[in-house]
Order: C-alpha cells, then structure tokens, then sequence
C-alpha cells in the first residue's frame, strides 16, 4: 500500500531513516539512563523532574552540595509534617500542663503569705555575725541592694511584648552593672492565689527571708525603665525608714488618691516590720471573690479609682490612709526625684532635657524612672494605643541607652532609631578616653582593697 502511495524507492528511503532513527532513540535512551543513575533521580523520576535535576546538575554545580542539603531537610520535615519555620509556628503547641489545677487553698482558713516569723530581726542579726563574708552594708552608708522585676511565665499576647520586656530587662541590667545593684528576674508564679500585680508580695517575702545579706529590696515593674544612669539612691536619706515609694504624703493621708503612690519602683528594708507591712498589705490580693469585692471597697474609699478589682497599689494607699499611725513614721514618700516617673509626662519632654540638662539629676530635669503605667505591652489590651505606647518605650528605652552608647563612642542616631551612630573617632589610646558622666569606673562601684587580704 505504501509502494502504491509513495513508490518503492521513496519506501526504501523512509524504512532507512526510521532505521537511524531508532538507533538515534536508543542512544537517547542509555544517556538519560545514565544520567538518571549518576544523580540518582530516585523514586521522583518523572520526566519533568529529570530534566529538572539535569539542568540543576549542569547549570548549578558549584550550588549541589546546599541543594541537596535543602532536599534533604524537606524531606525530613515532610515526613514528620514538622515545620523550620518559625514565623508561621503555632505557639500553642509547647504549652504542656497550662490546664492542671493548682493547689486549692482552705477557704477556710484566711490567706497568708507563709508561716507567722516574729523575730526576724533578731535571726538576721546573727546570720550576719556568722556569715562576715555577707555583709549587708558594702561601704558606709551604701546598703547591699537587690533589684527584683518579673513577668508572667507565659509568653507575651503578641511577641513583640517579649522584645520590649528584653528591652526593659537589657536596660536594668546596664543601671545595676554601674551601681553594684544585684538583680533577680522572676517568672514563676510562686503564689496562684496572686497572681497578677500581686505576684510581687509572695516573692518579695521569699527573696527577703532567703537573702539576709540584702539590705533593701529595689522591686521594679517590668514596664519600668531607667532613664538617668548615672544618678545614684541617696541612701543616707533613708537611714531611719523602712520603705520609700515616689508619692505625697497629702495625696495619700489627706486625699486618699489611688495614684498618691506608686508601687511599680520601690525600695524595701529587709526586717521584721517589712514582713509585718506585706502581712498587711496581702489580704485584698486572693483572686477571685475576694479580690473582687476588695476593688468595690478600693472604689468607694478612694479617691479617683475606677471600678476594677483590688490593685496592689490602691491596697497600699488604703493601708497607710486608715492606719497611718502604725505604718506612716517608717514609710517615705518621695517626690524629690523620680523613683517611679509617670511616661505621659516624661517621654515628650526628652529632647528638651538633652538640650538644657545632664545625667544624675533624676528628677524633672532627667528622671531617674520611665514607667508605662497602663500601657500593658506583653497584654492584651492597655489603657491608651499601641503605637503610642511602643513608641514612646522605643524613645525611652534610647533615651536610656544613649548614656550607655556614649560611654563607648556612640550614640543612636535620633531617640525613634535604633540605628547608632559614632560620636568620636578610636584611637591608639583606648584609656584616655573623655568618659563624660565618669559612669565607665564610678566612685559609687569603686570595692576598697584592704592590702592583707
Ligand atoms: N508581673 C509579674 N507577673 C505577672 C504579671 C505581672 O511579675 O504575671 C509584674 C510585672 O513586672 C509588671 C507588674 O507586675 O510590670 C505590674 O503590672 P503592670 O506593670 O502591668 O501594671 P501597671 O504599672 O500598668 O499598673
Ligand atoms: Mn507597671
């Protein structure tokens, strides 16, 4: 048929030409074969991924060895559906025993911070005389100080509330280095029945009765910032008292104002009418009812407190406003400089302080503590916006940190950036360097060497 069609010499000529192209095919064939076997194509040899792998293996040889590192991480990853990702990670995958129960306690029985001590003074003073390697004064008029803050043990609402409170830890750290204050950083709840802004107490009382060699206790919310690094707690001041809070004496005694105190910065001497006062201070802080009905009580005594339940700090000024004879002669409220500084009234006002003032004065003029009262930012919601609230923590946080930079030859660029920028240029005598606020080697860290020791 095909002779009919085409003739016989036309046949022979195509029947020659099918011919080498079989062997053409053939030839094809064992190349591919081959190939497929030096690469090893495996069990995902379609066409499509030959030619893949061919052309990676041809054009992107230098690249085979990360290649094949990456292939075999995805297959790793896809055998076990495990992801290397940790932007799309679902957090909630590590919380292991978030639903047990915790102790209950006897509702019986009304709350207690732990057992009833009476005569911690008296143990002090002899662990002290037995242990002169721990002493709790390190130079005259300096007490030996521990700076305690904490937060929850979960991660923050959103992860950038864990940046801001390394920010605030990173910036603790640096003002204690330079003071020789020592630092705990707390995050387990010891106390269920507290926790919240109550969590405080329990530790407190545990860090005091742990430590006798601490003399005073600086308790500082993690939202709280040091904002003047090189100004020093005039301790002499405090000889005669046992607890200084930022506050006025009129606003709490007089007034009865919630916010005539502040409990997010303050110092706490380790002794007996210390342990007495958080004695006092505890029996609004059971969450639940009673907590619960303590705030309508706060509510209606005080002045200018809204509607929520019981607070560490309106439980304070309540305590001192109704018992002021037994608590007031050891309590100083200090408003000389900043011990705890409102941030609505500081953050604006930073440039103006570079422009007019210095490190060391703590007060108006360089507050010694930024603290974002309601801003909330491992939370879930605060009392004023989030943008607001991060900004100003960014520029109080550079703020602070520009005293630290400087001492190194840097500055950040502005107090929005974190970008940093050098104020004077290295030279070959690195000790010579002009340390302006002297916070490199300060007289207030000097330790005295006695010579036989
Ligand atoms: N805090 C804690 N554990 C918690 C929750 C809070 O240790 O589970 C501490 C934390 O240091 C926080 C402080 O309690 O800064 C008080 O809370 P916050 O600062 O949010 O109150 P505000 O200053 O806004 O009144
Ligand atoms: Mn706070």
């Amino acid at each position: 048929m095909l002779d009919r069609c085409f003739g016989a010499r036309r046949v022979r000529q195509i029947q020659r030409a099918l011919r080498h192209g079989k062997i053409t095919f053939l030839c094809l064939f064992i190349t591919v074969l081959m190939l497929r076997g030096y690469i090893g194509g495996g069990k995902f040899g379609t066409p499509e991924q030959d030619f893949k792998e061919i052309r990676d293996h041809l054009y992107f040889r230098k690249r085979a060895e990360p290649h094949r590192v990456l292939e075999e991480a995805q297959l790793t990853t896809s055998d076990t559906t495990e992801s290397n990702n940790y932007a799309t990670f679902d957090l909630t995958k590590l919380a292991v025993d978030e639903e047990g129960e915790d102790e209950k306690p006897d509702p019986s029985k009304p709350y207690s911070l732990g057992p009833k001590i009476s005569d911690w003074d008296e143990q002090r003073v002899k662990w002290l005389a037995d242990n002169p390697g721990f002493p709790n004064f390190i130079a005259p008029n300096r007490p030996r100080v521990l700076l305690v803050t904490g937060s929850s043990p979960k991660p923050c609402e959103n992860p950038v509330g864990d940046h801001y409170l390394l920010k605030a830890i990173k910036n603790k750290i640096d003002y204690c280095r330079l003071h020789g204050i020592e630092i705990f950083y707390n995050m387990a709840l010891l106390d269920a029945e507290m926790a919240g802004f109550w969590a405080k107490l329990p530790l407190i009382r545990k860090l005091l009765l742990s430590h006798p060699e601490i003399e005073f206790l600086w308790w500082m919310d993690s939202d709280a910032m040091f904002t003047d690094m090189a100004f020093e707690i005039p301790w002499e001041r405090y000889k005669n008292h046992n607890f200084v809070m930022h506050g006025w004496n009129e606003m709490v005694y007089d007034e009865k104002n919630w916010i005539g105190l502040n409990t997010g910065s303050f110092l706490l001497r380790n002794c007996q009418w210390s342990l007495d006062i958080l004695d006092a201070w505890s029996p609004m802080g059971p969450k639940g009812k009673i907590r619960d009905d303590a705030g309508k009580i706060l509510t209606r005594e005080l002045k200018g407190r809204p509607v929520f339940e019981a607070d560490d700090q309106s439980a304070m000024v309540y305590l001192l406003a109704s018992q002021r004879d037994k608590w007031g002669e050891k309590v100083y409220l200090e408003n000389a400089y900043y011990l705890h500084g409102y941030w609505g009234i500081l953050v604006d006002r930073y440039e103006e302080m570079i422009e007019n003032h210095h490190p060391g004065l703590g007060d108006h003029r360089w507050p010694l503590v930024t603290h974002f009262v309601g801003c909330k930012p491992c939370g879930k919601f605060g009392d004023y916006s989030v943008e607001r609230c991060l900004k100003q923590m960014d520029r109080a946080f550079h703020f602070g940190d520009n005293q630290i930079l400087q001492i190194y030859g840097f500055t950040h660029k502005s107090l929005a950036s974190r970008r940093v920028k050098r104020i004077r240029n290295d030279t070959g005598n690195p000790l010579e360097v002009n340390d302006e606020l002297g916070l490199l080697h300060p007289s207030f860290k000097a330790v005295k060497v006695s010579s036989n020791s």
